[in-house]
């Protein structure tokens, strides 16, 4: 009966909905926003506050639940069954909790999805591995989102949103470079038009996976981790929407990171290309990749608190006006500052930093920061990401190396005199790169 009266009112209401000129919206929910029962709930009263749009829902995984997963497929591909199983069992109870609490009765539907979800996740064990480490990480991390939107979609359902749940599998097209699929746009759009607009006609909610794409084959890819932001802003793209939303634990983009700065300050609009400039100085805010496309079709980028969803938050947009208004800090700690210096005495030219530059992108070390000079080239990395030690024995033969450790990277965008003081107090400064915009700091205690 229950099922029969949701058809009808959903007929009526697609009726009513054809009616209406909508707006595309999108809204990105990450981890956070949908770590227990009370989380959920948040989405669904988030999503009440805006009747007048169309929403495509980008969500994550809940919770920690992604790196779970890559635990789950470690032990796999080592053939450690009892851990595998056991890690298996641990993401069952925490979303089974989660259920619990958000459809008290069993008969829900829910129920019967997470149960086939998981039993085929521990069937797997007994079937053969491919020899592609990445491929099976994609194949089975993405469930992390395939269940989180599952229970999300049903429950949005249960609190009387005109939802429906879409397989983002089946829509986002990448090459089969798995964990970091490049997507293919122009296919992405074409199924978009095809399999996710014409949803729209009946429902006015789509709920659907971040982070996860598809190969031409139908295997499943990742666009590579805290890709959700990136999911919501294809989808964005592809749909000409007139916004995207990030909902975060956090009242907008701030000024600094408060894990190293006391009073931060929210900036209320920057520019896309500010955005891209923090982030590829290190601000751990928005992913380039997800600016870009927002960018090209001038839609406006919005970070905004699930805890006060009523409070402005940030909008990224693609005016500079406002961006020299708040200086920003971005700091790195536990750099390495490493100088090599040919021993034949050559100066540091174009073949030396060739040479340097190949063997480093071999080794898959990530510069923060470089500088040469007549004599030597300099770089800054992080100490968690390389070890100083290894890299001194691959270029020892044809450089002297030294490096000197326990440094920090200070950038300051937008800086003054006061910014600079304010961060330098009982710092030795060793580096330092200034523009007109940004000055960057190396620097280690006194
Ligand atoms: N769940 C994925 C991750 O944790 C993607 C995301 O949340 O953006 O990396
Ligand atoms: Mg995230």
């Amino acid at each position: 009966m229950k099922l029969y009266f949701q058809r009808i009112t959903g007929f009526v209401f697609g009726l009513f909905l054809s009616q209406i000129n909508f707006q595309m919206n999108v809204f990105k929910f990450g981890g956070a926003s949908v770590k227990d029962a009370n989380a959920v709930r948040n989405v669904s009263h988030i999503l009440s506050l805006f009747p007048k749009d169309q929403l495509i829902v980008v969500v994550s995984a809940m919770g920690k639940t992604t790196n779970a997963m890559e635990e789950i497929v470690e032990s796999l591909w080592n053939r450690n069954e009892k851990r595998y199983m056991e890690l298996i069992e641990d993401r069952y109870q925490f979303h089974q909790l989660i259920v619990a609490e958000l459809f008290p009765e069993k008969h829900y539907f829910i129920y019967q999805q997470m149960e086939e979800l998981f039993e085929s996740l521990k069937k797997r064990y007994d079937q053969p591995l491919s020899d592609n480490y990445n491929f099976e990480y994609d194949q089975i991390v993405s469930l992390g989102e395939v269940l989180s939107t599952m229970i999300v979609e049903a429950f949005m359902k249960e609190e009387g949103h005109l939802t429906t749940w879409v397989d983002c599998r089946k829509i986002i097209r990448t090459n089969h470079e798995y964990r970091e699929g490049e997507v293919d746009w122009a296919k992405t759009e074409s199924l978009v038009n095809e399999r996710l607009l014409p949803v729209f006609k009946e429902k006015r909610i789509a709920i659907t996976q971040g982070f996860i794409g598809h190969t031409s084959e139908g295997f499943t890819t990742t666009l590579g981790r805290e890709g959700s932001d990136f999911t919501a802003g294809i989808l964005a793209y592809c749909t000409n929407a007139k916004g995207v939303t990030i909902w975060k634990d956090v009242p907008g983009m701030l000024n600094a990171d408060p894990k190293w700065f006391d009073d931060t300050i929210k900036l209320q609009k920057i520019s896309f290309k500010e955005a891209i400039e923090l982030s590829y100085y290190g601000a751990s805010v928005i992913h380039p990749k997800t600016i870009k496309p927002l960018q090209n079709k001038g839609i406006p980028l919005y970070v905004k608190s699930f805890i006060e969803p009523n409070a402005e938050g940030t909008v990224i947009q693609e005016s500079m006006d406002f961006d020299h208004l708040i200086p920003s800090f971005i700091f790195k700690m536990d750099q390495v500052l490493m100088d090599f210096t040919p021993k034949d005495f050559s100066f540091i030219v174009e073949e030396n930093l060739g040479d340097i530059f190949q063997q480093l992108a071999f080794y898959g070390v990530k510069i923060n920061l470089m500088q040469n000079s007549a004599l030597s080239f300099s770089i800054l990395f992080d100490r968690s990401k390389t070890d100083p030690m290894k890299l001194v024995e691959k270029f020892k033969d044809q450089y002297s190396v030294r490096y000197n450790e326990g440094l920090e990277l200070v950038t300051i965008r937008h800086y003054d005199q006061a910014t600079i003081d304010r961060v330098t107090v009982d710092k030795r400064i060793l580096l330092e790169q200034r523009t007109r915009q940004t000055i960057r700091m190396v620097m280690k205690n006194k």
